[in-house]
C-alpha cells in the first residue's frame, strides 16, 4: 500500500482492538440482560416453557455460542497480529458483532432490539472504509432478521402475536436496509475525500522533493559560481597590488586603494556565499588536525589587530596559562568562527576595548576549549537577538550603513560550530557592548601547560624562522613524483641544503617500482599525471603487498589550490598537500613536520656570514653571495627586454638561489613540450592535452613566467570542460607565446 494513504488511513489497529472489547462487553451485557429477563418472566410467571428449557434456550444456549464466537475471533486475531497492517484483520470484530447480533436475534425474537444490534456491525463498516464489508453486512443482517422473523412466527402460539410477526420483520429489514444505504453513502463520500486527500499528499511530497532538488542545484550552483568568481577576482587584486607597488601616481592610487577595498568586500562575500553554499548541500567537513593552543590564538589575534589599532581600539588578550600546549581539531574552521568574532567586534565598536579571552571546560573527561570575544560596542536589541544567525540578517541598518557586512557571518559561524559539535553563547546589552563565546570539544595531543601564549608563540617562530640553515637531515630519505622535470629539479634543488636523500620519478609506475624497493620518510606526489594519476597512484602504493611504505606520510603536490581540496586530499588518505609552485619555506616546514625528530640535525646559522654579505638584498629578502648578486644582475638585464618574466618571483620560488634559478631554466628549455602538446591537438587528445599544459602551468609559474602559466591555466580549463571551441581559440596563441619564452630565455642565457 502506498505511504500516502498509509499516512492518511485511520490508525485501524486501534479501531480493531477498541471493537473486539466492545464485543466482549456486549456479550456480557447480553448475559446480564437475559438473567434479568428472567427472574422478571419467573416471578411473573410468564414463562410458557418449563424453566429448565427456558434456561437452556435463551440463556444458557445464546450465552454459549456468544462466548464461542468471542474465543474464535480472539484466536484468529491472534494468528493474524504478526502482520497488524493486513486488512483482513478489520473482519474480525464486524463479524464477530454479526455473529452476537444473529445469535441474540434469533433466540430473543425481540425484534426492536434486534434492528438496533444490526445497526451497530453495519456502523463499524464505515470506519474501515471497506464498502464491500459493508454491503455483505447489510445482507447478512436482513438474513438474520428474516430468519428471527420465521423462527418467531413458527414458535409462536399465540395467534393475535402471529398477526404482527411479518409486519414488524419487513419494518426491521427495511430499516438495516437504510441504514446499509446510508453507511454506503457515507463510505462513497469518504472513498472521494480519502483520494483527494491521497492526490494532494503525493502532490506536496513532490513538490518537497523538488523544492529540495532546487535547493541542492542552488547550492551547487553557487559553490561553482563563486569559485569562478574569486579567480578572476584574485586575478584583479593581484593586478591591483602590482599597480599600488610600482605606481607612482597619487592620483591612481587612489583609484587602485578603492579597487583593493571593494575587490576585498567581494571577495569576502563570495567566500562567505561559497562557504553557506557548501554547507547547505552538505560538502563541508570538519578536517582534524594538531595544532598549537599559542599558535591559534597568536593566529586569531593577528588577523585583527592591525584593524582594531587603525580604529583606535584596545585589544586585550587573556589566556589561561593552564590550556594544553597542543590540540586537535579542525583549527581552520575554528579560526573561522572566532576570527568572525572579532571582526564584528571591530566593526560594531566605535570606542573602547575588544577582549579575546581563552579558557578550557573539562567536563566528563571531555575537554572543550572556551573562547570568548567581548566588546564595548553597540549591542544587540533584546527582540534582535532572536534572528542574530540567520541568513542575510543584519540588524540597525539605518546606524549601520556604512558599515560592510553581508549578514552572512554569524550565520556561518553557528553551521560550523554544530559540525564540531560546539555552541555558541551570546550576551549584549543594547548600547554597552557584546560578547559572543564558543565552546567547541576538541582533543588533548599534548597537555603540558601552554604558559604565557606570546612567549611560546616566539619559541616556537624561533625554531621556525631559521628553519632555512637551520636542519640537515643526511638520512633522510624522500621520493618525489612529479611528470615535469622542472617541479622536479626545483624541489631537488631547494633541499639541497638540507642534505636530505631525494630520489625522483616522473610517473605513477615509477612510484611503484621505487616504493617496493626503498623505503621513504616522506613521499610527495603530483596530483595530474598521464596514465596514472597522484590518486591513483596512492591507492595503489597502499594496497601492493610489496610496498614498504605502508606508513610513510604522502603529500599531495597540486596546482589546484582552491577551497575543499584540503578535505578532498585529506579523506582520501594523503598527510597534507603543498601547493605548486613550491616555495621553500613552505617545503621545509612540511618536512620538518613530518620528519622522524631523530632524523633532523639542527644546525646554528652564522650571523657574521649574513653580516658580511652586505652587498644588497633582492627577491624576497635573501642575501645573495656575490657570484649569485651577479647572476642576478645579468639576468636582470638580460631579461629586460623580455617584460613578461618576474625574476623576483621566480628567484623565490627557487629558493632565491641565482644558480638554481638558472640551471631550471635551462631544464625548462630542455623540456619543451611543443610537439607532443602539437600533437595531442592535433589528435584531439583532450586528456593528455589536459595534463600536458597543466604542467606548462606550473613549471612556468616556477620560473617567474606568470602569463604563459595563465594561458596554460585557461587551456587545461577548457580541456576539463572539454571545450574544444575554446582550445582551437587559444592554442595557436599559447604555443606562439610559449614559444617565445624559451626563445627569450635561450637567447637571455646565450649573451
Ligand atoms: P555582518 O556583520 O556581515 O552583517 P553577521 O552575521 O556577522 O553579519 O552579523 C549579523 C548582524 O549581527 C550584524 O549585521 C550586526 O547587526 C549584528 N552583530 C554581530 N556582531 C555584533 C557585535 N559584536 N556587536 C553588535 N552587533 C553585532
Amino acid at each position: 500500500m502506498d505511504e500516502e494513504m498509509l499516512a492518511i488511513m485511520p490508525d485501524y489497529v486501534k479501531w480493531r482492538e477498541m471493537f473486539f472489547r466492545m464485543d466482549c462487553i456486549f456479550v456480557g451485557v447480553a448475559f446480564l440482560m437475559e438473567c434479568v429477563f428472567f427472574v422478571i418472566l419467573y416471578y411473573g410467571n410468564l414463562i410458557e416453557e418449563s424453566t429448565g428449557v427456558y434456561l437452556f434456550l435463551y440463556l444458557i444456549l445464546p450465552s454459549i455460542l456468544n462466548v464461542l464466537i468471542i474465543l474464535t475471533a480472539n484466536a484468529i486475531r491472534n494468528r493474524l497480529r504478526k502482520d497488524n497492517t493486513e486488512m483482513r484483520q478489520n473482519l474480525i470484530p464486524v463479524y464477530a458483532m454479526l455473529l452476537i447480533s444473529m445469535v441474540i436475534s434469533v433466540t430473543h425474537c425481540a425484534f426492536f432490539s434486534a434492528l438496533s444490534i444490526y445497526c451497530i456491525p453495519i456502523c463499524m463498516t464505515t470506519v474501515f472504509g471497506d464498502k464491500k464489508l459493508c454491503r455483505r453486512v447489510t445482507t447478512f443482517s436482513v438474513v438474520g432478521t428474516v430468519l428471527a422473523t420465521v423462527k418467531h412466527f413458527l414458535t409462536t402460539n399465540n395467534t393475535a402475536d402471529q398477526v404482527w410477526i411479518f409486519p414488524e420483520g419487513m419494518i426491521a429489514v427495511c430499516i438495516l436496509m437504510i441504514v446499509g444505504s446510508v453507511a454506503s453513502k457515507v463510505l462513497d463520500m469518504t472513498e472521494g475525500q480519502k483520494n483527494k486527500l491521497i492526490d494532494f499528499a503525493r502532490t506536496s511530497k513532490e513538490i518537497q522533493h523538488q523544492a529540495e532538488a532546487a535547493n541542492i542545484a542552488k547550492s551547487a550552483f553557487l559553490a561553482n559560481m563563486s569559485h569562478e568568481i574569486r579567480t578572476p577576482i584574485n586575478a584583479i587584486l593581484g593586478m591591483n597590488e602590482m599597480i599600488l607597488r610600482e605606481n607612482r601616481n597619487p592620483q591612481i592610487e587612489e583609484y587602485a586603494k578603492s579597487i583593493y577595498s571593494a575587490g576585498n568586500s567581494l571577495l569576502y562575500l563570495v567566500n562567505d556565499v561559497l562557504d553557506i553554499s557548501k554547507i547547505e548541500s552538505g560538502k563541508l567537513e570538519v578536517v582534524e588536525a594538531n595544532y598549537d593552543t599559542s599558535s591559534f590564538i597568536h593566529d586569531c589575534y593577528n588577523m585583527i589587530a592591525e584593524r582594531a589599532e587603525r580604529k583606535g581600539l584596545e585589544l586585550k588578550v587573556e589566556c589561561n596559562p593552564e590550556l594544553p600546549s597542543q590540540l586537535r581539531g579542525d583549527e581552520v574552521r575554528l579560526r573561522q568562527v572566532v576570527t568572525n568574532f572579532l571582526s564584528n567586534a571591530v566593526k560594531y565598536t566605535k570606542q573602547g576595548n575588544i577582549i579575546l579571552s581563552v579558557d578550557r571546560q573539562q567536563n566528563q573527561g571531555t575537554f572543550s576549549f572556551v573562547i570568548t570575544v567581548k566588546d564595548t560596542g553597540i549591542g544587540i536589541k533584546e527582540e534582535n537577538m532572536k534572528d542574530l544567525f540567520s541568513q542575510f540578517t543584519r540588524f540597525d541598518l539605518e546606524q549601520n550603513r556604512h558599515i560592510e557586512g553581508t549578514g552572512l557571518g554569524l550565520a556561518i559561524s553557528r553551521q560550523l560550530v554544530d559540525l564540531m559539535h560546539g555552541e555558541i553563547q551570546v550576551q549584549s546589552i543594547y548600547g554597552e557592548g557584546s560578547s559572543f563565546t564558543v565552546i567547541v570539544p576538541q582533543k588533548i595531543v599534548d597537555d603540558s601547560p601552554m604558559g604565557d601564549y606570546h612567549k611560546r608563540y616566539q619559541e616556537i617562530g624561533q625554531t621556525n624562522a631559521g628553519y632555512q640553515q637551520s636542519f640537515k637531515a643526511r638520512n633522510a630519505r624522500i621520493l618525489v613524483v612529479d611528470d615535469v622535470e622542472v617541479n622536479l629539479k626545483v624541489i631537488v634543488n631547494l633541499l639541497k641544503e638540507t642534505e636530505v636523500r631525494v630520489d625522483t620519478v616522473q610517473s605513477g609506475e615509477q612510484c611503484l617500482l621505487m616504493v617496493a624497493q626503498n623505503a621513504y620518510d616522506i613521499i610527495f606526489m603530483d596530483h595530474m599525471m598521464p596514465e596514472m594519476d597522484g590518486m591513483e597512484t596512492y591507492a595503489r602504493m597502499k594496497e601492493s603487498e610489496e610496498s614498504l611504505n605502508k606508513d610513510t606520510p604522502v603529500i599531495m603536490l597540486t596546482a589546484n589550490a582552491i577551497t575543499g581540496v584540503r578535505e578532498q586530499y585529506l579523506q582520501a588518505g594523503f598527510a597534507d598537500y603543498l601547493p605548486k609552485p613550491v616555495q621553500g619555506v613552505k617545503l621545509e616546514q612540511m618536512i620538518l613536520k613530518f620528519l622522524p625528530q631523530d632524523k633532523i640535525q639542527p644546525v646554528v646559522t652564522e650571523p657574521e656570514k649574513q653580516e658580511a654579505s652586505t652587498d644588497t638584498a633582492v627577491a624576497g629578502g635573501k642575501f645573495l653571495d656575490a657570484k649569485a648578486l651577479n647572476n642576478f644582475m645579468v639576468l636582470q638585464k638580460l631579461f629586460q627586454e623580455y617584460p613578461h618574466v618576474d625574476l623576483s618571483s621566480g628567484f623565490s620560488y627557487c629558493g632565491q638561489n641565482s644558480d638554481v634559478y638558472i640551471s631550471i631554466l635551462q631544464t625548462f628549455c630542455d623540456n619543451d613540450k611543443r610537439d607532443e602538446i602539437n600533437h595531442c591537438y592535433e589528435q584531439k587528445d583532450i586528456k593528455n592535452y589536459q595534463i600536458l599544459v597543466h604542467g606548462i602551468k606550473s613549471s612556468s609559474l616556477n620560473i617567474g613566467f606568470s602569463d604563459l602559466s595563465e594561458s596554460a591555466r585557461v587551456l587545461e580549463e577548457a580541456a576539463r570542460q572539454e571545450n574544444w571551441m575554446l582550445i582551437e581559440e587559444k592554442h595557436g596563441v599559447f604555443i606562439a607565446e610559449y614559444q617565445n619564452v624559451i626563445s627569450g630565455i635561450l637567447q637571455a642565457m646565450a649573451e
